[in-house]
């Protein structure tokens, strides 16, 4: 007997809404979404709001009955959106830009429509492939090598605890093959003090607290100092410690300063230490010849992390962790309970196996998204426009005498002080932190800080796929303008 449904009525309002309801919401929703996108000067990237305005506006309990979906959007509009930050604004210049781009919008919506959940390979062969795929041309991309086993995580964040993990795994296992064992709580890692407090909070997460990060002492050029780091590994060593591995950046939060990797990794190697290289942000320039020397040295790491939602215009959240050790973080993970246990196969891979997660987003199809429809000869050339136009403001600073550039820029990120020769040190800090004040309050760009050396940086990080030489002559105009102003 064919189902008839009309057997089993649906209360009225039990299940999903109805679908031409979805479709016209849909079109309305993509039509809204191009035009914010677009509208570059009659919005103000940072809102003015104080903490507490949105939760006060909004109603304590939720609603019992639903609202149609284009009075919910035109609700957005009114009440949520005054209170957001514009990430995907070209003169958002703070933090590190990430502003993704319109493929990574639709691949994020399509990827919502499928839900796919990535356990096993059974649950998505789809998700695990391309993983595989899009991770390897990744690799290609950014000349790293291919021989690299990638995954997707979140974060950076959350890829370097697990890369130090791995890391823990081996100095473990290194050490039962020695007849010994290794001390978890002596376990110490290395980072300069200028690394990113991700790699602190790891080692507070072994439980081991923020002092088993070891901050190495940088250079006038906040690039780690391997004498030092020689240095530190000695003291640990003759104190009975365990060093496990050391990170290394390049292109550093603060001031995207790049760290000796080639030393370094000699270093790690006389000593068994695993390096882990951070390139969060960095990473992403190496898809240019010209930037490739920044690099040397990465492709001896144990394992690497670039952030595809920073600087390759994915949104938010894609990081690619590659490991010339996979086996070491299935040493770590591999543990499958009798219900997700699937055929053995040669070609298969069960990414739950190499991280904490069980469950995980279909990622990958936004990278697959962002690389087919843009092509790599079009990022590559934004990014090569990016480092052009933050060359260009580093040379009008440095042609300044009433402003400093405060630390080299190799990427895009330019860090600068105003410091006019009647100001002090401390005073040009103060004025430079009121300009920082000043330019935002204008709600023209969003820039952020760094303190550099001791010094106030004001930092601008060029990054949005829409950021052009224009933007960035405007906030230079605007920078003189507002430091006439000061006091
Ligand atoms: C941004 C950044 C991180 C943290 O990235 P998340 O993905 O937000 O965890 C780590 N390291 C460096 C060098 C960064 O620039």
């Amino acid at each position: 007997m064919a189902f008839d449904d009309r057997l089993r009525p649906l209360p009225a309002q039990a299940g999903d809404l109805d679908r031409e309801q979805f479709r016209r919401a849909g079109h309305e929703l993509i039509d809204w979404i191009a035009g914010y996108l677009g509208r570059r000067e009659r919005i103000s990237v940072l809102p003015d709001v104080e903490p507490g305005e949105l939760i006060d506006k909004l109603p304590a309990s939720p609603p019992a009955v639903g609202t149609d979906l284009p009075d919910l959007l035109a609700e957005f509009e009114r009440d949520i959106l005054p209170h957001t930050v514009h990430w995907s604004h070209p003169r958002f210049m703070a933090y590190f830009a990430a502003g993704g781009s319109t493929p990574a919008v639709l691949a994020e919506a399509l990827s919502a429509a499928l839900n796919n959940v990535g356990l096993l390979w059974r649950s998505s062969p789809a998700l695990a492939e391309l993983e595989q795929v899009t991770l390897q041309w990744l690799a290609r991309l950014l000349c790293l090598p291919e021989s690299w086993f990638g995954i997707i995580h979140d974060t950076a964040s959350t890829a370097s605890l697990h890369a130090v993990i791995a890391a823990r795994e081996r100095a473990a296992v290194a050490a039962r093959g020695a007849g010994g064992s290794l001390d978890l709580n002596r376990i110490v890692i290395y980072a300069s003090d200028q690394a990113h407090s991700s790699i602190e909070k790891v080692t507070a997460a072994l439980g081991r607290g923020l002092d088993a990060c070891r901050k190495i002492a940088s250079d006038d050029r906040f690039s780690m100092r391997p004498d030092a780091l020689r240095a530190a590994i000695a003291e640990d060593l003759s104190n009975g410690l365990a060093p496990i591995a050391v990170v290394a950046t390049v292109g550093t939060t603060p001031s995207t300063a790049v760290d000796p990797v080639d030393e370094i990794a000699d270093i790690a190697a006389e000593h068994a230490l695993w390096l882990h290289v951070d390139a969060a942000y960095g990473g992403a320039a190496s898809i240019l010849p010209e930037q490739r020397d920044l690099f040397a040295g990465c492709d001896r790491a144990d394992s690497y992390v670039v952030n595809p939602h920073k600087w390759l215009f994915v949104s938010m959240d894609l990081s690619v962790l590659y490991s010339a050790h996979p086996g070491c973080f299935r040493a770590a993970f591999s543990l499958t309970p009798e219900y997700l246990r699937s055929r053995a196969h040669p070609r298969v891979v069960n990414y739950m196996e190499y991280a904490i997660p069980l469950g995980r987003r279909f990622r990958a199809l936004k990278l697959w998204y962002v690389l087919r429809a843009l092509g790599a000869d079009r990022i590559a050339a934004t990014i090569r426009e990016h480092i052009r136009i933050a060359g260009l403001l580093a040379g009008w600073i440095d042609a300044e005498p009433d402003f400093e550039l405060l630390a080299p820029a190799p990427f895009s990120l330019v860090c600068l002080r105003f410091r006019p020769a009647r100001l002090s040190e401390a005073e040009a800090d103060t004025a430079s932190e009121r300009l920082l004040d000043d330019v935002n309050a204008t709600g023209e760009f969003f820039l952020s800080h760094a303190v550099l050396g001791g010094r106030f940086a004001i930092r601008v990080a060029i990054g949005n796929i829409g950021t052009t030489e224009q933007d960035v002559r405007r906030l230079w105009h605007l920078l003189q303008v507002l430091a006439r102003k000061l006091p």
